[in-house]
């Protein structure tokens, strides 16, 4: 079942402890697409620059990623410029470069139109709301977006968290949107804002679902699902790791005939399986080349880093 998702294609420049990389491809519509791949048919919604080449359209094209919704113009590709030095749970921002990102408007074609799921990544909740309304019959809609959405942008983000079935944010956003330093009441009220299921990343300590009456027809869940990161000796680069989770969780979502809370709650183990990857490289490089088994394989590790007899 494809899975439409929309959001930035980039270039990236990052430095971490483990060093440094002056452009290589990002944006999270990217990460996302790259890791969902292994679950799912993907097609990407984005804008890119003439210094987007057939390099890194073959990035897209060796994983069988439909970019004929990725459009191009004159002008130089979104670029982000980003530093763990300090922290490597959270990206210091050292310049964002729009560039043709700034006049994007998502463009669907016809060929997207029996998409089934669609995820809204982080870009301006306007363009999120216009990609969902002229979806009107996909099966399941997730949505991400940022600290800068959430302070300047309440009420049209307000709009988009009315129609999603699953928001996915990290905590310290959580908490910002909700007003509310405590997770749980946090969660809670964000609940109350109109997604059915919450879920939000804890970076290096895992991932916790929430979830509100409605989330699964038929079936009552009130208690929350954590699913925990996997402790590396080395993180290379943290960079889409967020999206990357999300690509493995949604991806694993829709490749299961229906949504149950069981099916969610592998799916937070899938999407803790895609991160941990991702991270264990620069930029997209270790989501570019994985096996399927190296991912049953991580998968098998992190039921055996979380059970209980
Ligand atoms: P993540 O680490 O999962 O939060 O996502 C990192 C990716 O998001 C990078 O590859 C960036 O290119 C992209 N990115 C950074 N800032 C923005 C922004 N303001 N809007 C859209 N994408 C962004």
């Amino acid at each position: 079942m494809a899975i439409l998702v929309v959001g930035s294609v980039a270039f990236d420049a990052i430095e971490t402890p483990s060093g440094r990389r002056d452009r290589c491809l990002g944006g999270a519509a990217t990460h996302f697409s790259l890791a969902a791949s292994y679950f799912t048919p993907v097609r990407v919604i984005g804008v890119v620059g003439e210094d987007f080449g057939s390099a890194e359209e073959a990035v897209f094209a060796s994983r069988g990623i439909d970019t004929r919704g990725i459009e191009h113009v004159s002008g130089k590709s979104f670029f982000w410029c980003g530093s763990y030095m300090k922290n490597l749970n959270e990206a210091q921002t050292l310049n964002t470069e729009l560039n043709v990102f700034q006049s994007f408007s998502p463009k669907i074609p016809t060929e997207y139109q029996d998409s089934e799921y669609l995820f809204l990544a982080n870009i301006d909740p306007v363009l999120q709301a216009d990609v969902r309304s002229r979806m009107p019959k996909v099966k399941m809609v997730c949505g991400d977006t940022m600290n800068y959405w959430i302070k300047d942008h309440a009420e049209n983000l307000a709009r988009v968290l009315k129609n999603l079935d699953a928001l996915l944010i990290n905590d310290g956003e959580a908490k910002m949107l909700a007003h509310d330093n405590n997770l749980v009441v946090a969660a809670r009220k964000i609940l109350a804002m109109g997604p059915k299921a919450l879920v939000v990343k804890h970076g290096e300590y895992g991932a916790t679902a929430f979830f509100g009456e409605n989330a699964f027809p038929g079936e009552v869940c009130r208690t929350p699902f954590r699913a925990p990161a996997l402790p590396l000796a080395e993180v290379v680069d943290p960079t889409g790791a967020g999206d990357s989770f999300a690509g493995g969780f949604f991806g694993y979502i829709a490749s299961q005939p229906k949504l149950t809370s069981a099916v969610f709650r592998r799916a937070m183990f899938y999407g803790s399986v895609m991160g941990s990857f991702a991270v264990e490289r620069f930029g997209t490089e270790r989501l570019q080349q994985l096996e399927p088994q190296e991912i049953e394989d991580r998968f098998a590790l992190f039921r055996q880093l979380s059970h209980l007899d």
